[in-house]
């Protein structure tokens, strides 16, 4: 029912629907289902109904638009050392998107009381004060709990560990708020940017390893953990211990963390994963044989994950993501290993919704929620 009206909300509100007709014809559910929940829509006041639509022969109808006064909101994507905080529309567009240095080790309260401030801030800069707030979304770089939202053993957030952050954020703000993993995130804005393709394995590539995993176009969280390939253990000669406390995680040998650690020891410091594709792009052997093994090994942990989840689409983002030889190394081991039935028309690609993705996920997302 709410997921039903945020569709046709956000039908509407992309420009793809502009009468109860085309939102019966493009959701397939009943012309009186739609025109019920078009009501419940305008009452809340989030569409609003004007003049005439485009003429089809007969009758004009009255054309359906997303109210200007329908609200906004507030969603950020929390990394370890800083915040991308951003402004959405219901339609999910960005109204505004800005970063600012954050660090997660400060602790919960520290960190969220920063991104409350900004928030307030960019709402004060950009948003007239008829038009409401709907929601507040968060991403965070560590497992969570969907029943709780409380963050869940955390591998690099000190402090936050059970910490009930959707309740801390309560007591600012009296709306729908939601605590979601940040590979979660993201692949709730990346199915968007894939329309046509139901199922997706969505693998965010940065300082850490993470995968959200969507089915039949909706985000799959299982009990919270689904998609987390961090922790699967890989073949290897030497022995890594992880920062979980067990060896040879895909992550002690393939994230940005590990791979910056090999750099160091290599006599080349980094201080940002970023830094890696700049030195692939500057064809520096160590970082591209660093990043190439890395491809890999996440492409071997997938071709698992693709025999049993057979997806349309593999997405690669994250900050490591711009380094062409992490995409094409996973691709290779893929292909090398996978079912020919799994890979016939499978897309090994980079995530298409950029840096944003996970602002965009936890707008669609809220969306759902803000509509109850
Ligand atoms: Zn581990």
């Amino acid at each position: 029912m709410q997921g039903a009206q945020g569709d046709l909300l956000r039908l509407v509100a992309i420009g793809k629907a502009e009468s109860r007709a085309d939102l019966a014809r493009l959701s397939g559910l009943a012309a009186s289902s739609v025109s019920l929940r078009v009501e419940e829509l305008l009452d809340a006041g989030l569409l609003a109904e004007e003049g005439s639509g485009t003429s089809r022969g007969g009758r004009r109808p009255r054309r359906l638009r997303l109210s200007d006064t329908a609200g906004v909101l507030a969603v950020a994507d929390l990394g370890a050392h800083h915040v991308r905080l951003g402004l959405l529309d219901l339609s999910g567009a960005p109204l505004v998107v800005e970063e600012r240095p954050c660090e997660i080790a400060d602790g919960p309260r520290a960190t969220l009381d920063r991104i409350a401030g900004a928030f307030d801030e960019l709402l004060a800069e950009h948003v007239p004060a008829t038009v409401p707030l709907r929601g507040i979304g968060t991403g965070v770089p560590g497992p969570v709990d969907p029943l709780t939202q409380r963050v869940v053993t955390p591998s690099r957030m000190p402090g936050w560990n059970d910490f009930p952050v959707a309740e801390y954020l309560a007591t600012r703000y009296d709306l729908p708020i939601l605590v979601e993993n940040d590979a979660n995130l993201m692949a709730a804005g990346e199915a968007r940017c894939w329309p046509d393709r139901r199922n997706l394995m969505v693998v965010k590539a940065g300082t850490g390893i993470g995968c959200g995993v969507v089915v039949n176009g909706r985000l799959h969280r299982g009990r919270g953990a689904a998609g987390d390939i961090s922790h699967v253990r890989v073949r290897s000669d030497s022995s890594v211990l992880c920062a979980c406390g067990h060896p040879d995680c895909l992550e002690a040998y393939a994230s940005g963390a590990a791979l910056m650690a090999a750099l160091s020891e290599a006599g080349i410091p980094v201080t940002r994963t970023g830094d890696i594709v700049g030195l692939v792009n500057d064809a520096i052997p160590e970082a591209t044989s660093l990043v190439r093994n890395a491809g890999r090994r996440i492409g071997e942990v997938l071709t698992v994950l693709v025999n049993f989840f057979n997806p349309d689409v593999v997405a690669v983002g994250g900050s490591l993501s711009a380094a062409e030889p992490l995409i094409t190394s996973i691709r290779a081991a893929v292909w090398e290993r996978c079912l020919p039935l799994a890979t016939r028309d499978l897309e090994v690609a980079p995530a298409r919704a950029g840096r944003d993705a996970a602002l965009l996920g936890a707008g669609a997302l809220l969306l759902e929620a803000a509509l109850t």
